[in-house]
């Protein structure tokens, strides 16, 4: 039997191999923020381009916004657009930011198999730049657990 995550994310493969085989930058005209690769590299700091452009992952607790703890709302890091408000932010001891719930229409979702078996990809509903990854196993009232780079976001004090 096909785990229909799975189904979908093949599907959604495919899709997405066979337009960029048509028509090239599929990904950048999906996006209302779009800009060229060589534009995106001189927008961003170079750590920021590895994780929003490159689908990159930081080192774990490395990110200032660990230590975060104002009133306040993080921002794509490309694009401001606001993703998560700190009162969903939380201590997951994985050492990358964590929140258990996104911004209504903020993000957008695909599934990738980068490291061998299915993961849920989270990415920035303006620009497509990747923030990270959703799961099932955090806390309450809504059980998920965005694990997001900090080199994604910025921080907007209230
Ligand atoms: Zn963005």
């Amino acid at each position: 039997m096909l785990d229909r995550r799975q189904l979908l994310g093949w599907l959604g493969a495919g899709v997405a191999s066979g337009a960029l085989a048509a028509c090239g930058q599929a990904e950048a005209r999906t996006y209302p923020v779009r800009f060229s690769d060589a534009e995106w590299k001189k927008r961003l700091t170079r750590e920021q381009y590895y994780i929003l452009r490159e689908k990159g992952t930081e080192v774990p607790g490395t990110s200032p916004l660990l230590r975060e703890k104002r009133k306040g709302v993080f921002v794509c890091a490309a694009d401001g657009n606001p993703l998560f408000d700190s009162a969903t932010k939380y201590d997951s001891r994985t050492g990358w930011p964590s929140f258990w719930e996104v911004r209504r229409g903020a993000t957008g979702f695909s599934i990738d198999y980068d490291v061998g078996y299915a993961r849920t990809e989270v990415h920035c509903a303006r620009c497509g730049g990747h923030l990270g990854h959703v799961f099932d196993d955090g806390p309450r009232p809504t059980g998920k657990r965005y694990c997001i780079n900090g080199d994604a976001l910025l921080f907007r004090p209230a």
